[in-house]
Parts: structure tokens; sequence; C-alpha cells
């Protein structure tokens, strides 16, 4: 599957314009089909707008967003359309982002309707159906959304995206927002369309205990740029980076309430000037010169893992 699939890689430029803020900086990251990343890093790191960008919402102001091998950027407009409904994205706040003039069934019927996806005849099947699909009793379809609860309107959200049969879904903090007993019915429901709909999900989360219970890779981001991507089970067993380290230091568990918390030391950096050198080198633990002056650069450490520490190029005593 993965070779037909191709990839899905977001890429931006590292050239600062003086004016703008570039949240993401130079962030490369390929998503196999039928994978979930898990996204983490604290909040202001530019997780949000790297989602964004590799949803089509946000353009790149640098760079390129590649869907199944092609360059978005070059593809013809019924090409970039296809591309474009693909990929959708799950808000945190879906209250937020559902018309609260429109009925349910317009909210997940009106753009299949518009992309041609289904016509007038066959319209209320096809809301039934994907109502259907994330949980919703499809006889509630001409009510609005404020007369849902939380969890009922993140399903609606689901349900518009995934009325344009998307491939790739983009979950934005998509739980945050929710009571943590719906958050486990949600993500249930996530990978129980992962399984239906061999889904890939790019999964944004400040939550780590949810990342490592989801995710079959985790990319860790700190001030724009991705500082370690690894396989879950390894980065949570053995973090690379010292952000890692100190990220993951921090997640409390059940099994391990016993477990120290290691504080990460130091505010986090105004994206706006960020720190030369590795950004993190003001309130990393093992900084030394270099670190102050030169850029670590993201490079494979063992198959499969990523890190950008210059820990890594130093001989080992
Ligand atoms: Fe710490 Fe230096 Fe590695 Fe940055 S490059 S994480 S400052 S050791
Ligand atoms: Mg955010």
């Amino acid at each position: 599957r993965l070779d037909m699939a191709g990839r899905l890689a977001a890429r931006m430029g590292a050239n600062l314009r003086e004016e703008v803020v570039h949240a993401v900086d130079g962030v490369s990251l390929a998503i196999p089909a039928g994978e979930v990343v898990g996204l983490v890093g604290e909040s202001g790191c530019g997780k949000s707008t790297f989602g964004r960008v590799v949803a089509g919402i946000h353009p790149a102001t640098e760079g390129q967003v590649f869907y199944r091998g092609q360059d978005v950027g070059s593809m013809n407009a019924a090409e970039r359309a296809k591309a474009t409904l693909a990929v959708q994205m799950i808000f945190q706040d879906p209250f937020a982002s559902l018309n609260p003039r429109m009925r349910v069934s317009e909210i997940v019927g009106e753009a299949p309707l518009y992309h041609g996806l289904v016509d007038r005849a066959g319209y209320n099947d096809y809301v039934d159906d994907v109502l259907n699909r994330v949980g919703l009793d499809p006889t509630l379809k001409r009510r609005f959304p404020h007369q849902f609860s939380g969890g009922q309107r993140q399903r609606i959200g689901i349900a518009r995206a995934l009325a344009v049969k998307p491939e790739f879904l983009v979950c934005d903090e998509a739980i945050a927002a929710l009571d943590v007993s719906i958050q486990a019915q949600v993500i249930n429901l996530f990978m129980d369309l992962r399984e239906q709909l061999d889904l890939t999900y790019l999964f944004i989360s400040h939550d780590l205990s949810v990342v490592e219970h989801i995710s079959d890779r985790v990319v860790i981001m700190y001030l724009g740029r991705v500082v370690e991507s690894a396989p879950t089970e390894e980065l949570f067993r053995k973090p690379n980076h010292p952000y890692a380290q100190a990220l993951l230091a921090e997640v409390p568990r059940i099994d391990e309430r016993h477990k120290t918390f290691v504080a990460i030391k130091g505010e986090i950096p105004s994206p706006l000037d960020p720190p030369k050198g590795c950004h993190f080198h003001p309130r990393c633990p093992h900084a030394f010169d270099r670190c102050k002056v030169e850029r670590p650069v993201l490079r494979e450490i063992a198959p499969g893992r990523h890190a950008a520490c210059h820990l890594n190029d130093q001989p080992s005593v």
C-alpha cells in the first residue's frame, strides 16, 4: 500500500523576512499512507501552522507540499482540487468551526454536493451514511449545532470532513476541548475510522499520553523546528534530543507515579526572536559553545529515527 500511495511531505523555507514570523522553519516531514503521526510541542512551537500548511489552509511562504509524490504547487486546478479534498482538517473547537445557522444535514452535505460526490437524489442517504459512520443519529440532522453536546459537535465536524472522502486527516488538538470521558470515545472513533477507511492522520496535540497511545510515529517540534522524529515506542523508551527528554520526563504516568517531574528550566523564547544556533540552548542542560552559534540539522541517528542535536556528532566517551 505504501509504495503506491506515495507520501505527503511539507517543507517550508528557512529564510526569514524581517517582519514575517515564520512559525515553521525548514520543517520537512514525510507521512506514509496509513500511518498516524503525532506532532507535539509546547504552544507556539508552530505545530498548528504546520498542520494548516499541510492541509492547504495556510500557504507555505516557501517550500513545497507534496501529495502522493506530486508537488501541490505545480498541480493544475483539477489536480489541486482533488488533493485539497483528500486532506481535511479537524479543529479543536468544533463549535467555532461549524456555521451556527446551518443544519447538520447542510454542514455535512454541502461540500460533497458542491464537488459532485453526490447528486440531489442521493443527498439524504449520503448524509445519513456519513452520520451513521461517526455515531450520530441521522434523525437529528435537521437540528443546528447548538442543539448538540461538545462531543456530538466534534462528531459533526468529523462527519463534515469525512463527507468529501478524504484520505488524510489533520487533527489539530481535536480532543483538547472535550471532557476526558468523551475524549476516549472520540479517539476510538478516529481509530475505527482509520481501520474502516484506510485513513492517514497527522495528530497534533500537546497531550503526550494521547499521542503515545495512538501514534505510530511521533514528531517533536520546538520553536518552529523539528527536533526529533521517531517510532513512538522507541521515542518514549529512549528520547534522543534533550528537549524530547525533558518533555517526556514531564508526562505523568499512572504506572510511574514515583517518577520525578523534570521541569524544563526557563520560559519559551519568543518565536519572533528565537535564540541563535540551537533554539533550545538557553534551556538545555547539555548546551556547549557550538550550540550557541551553529544550528543543528535534523539527521538520521538510527534507521527511521531523526534528531537535531550536536551531541550526536560528539565522539561517545
Ligand atoms: Fe542542547 Fe546543544 Fe543539543 Fe541543542 S544542540 S539540544 S543546546 S546539546
Ligand atoms: Mg495550536
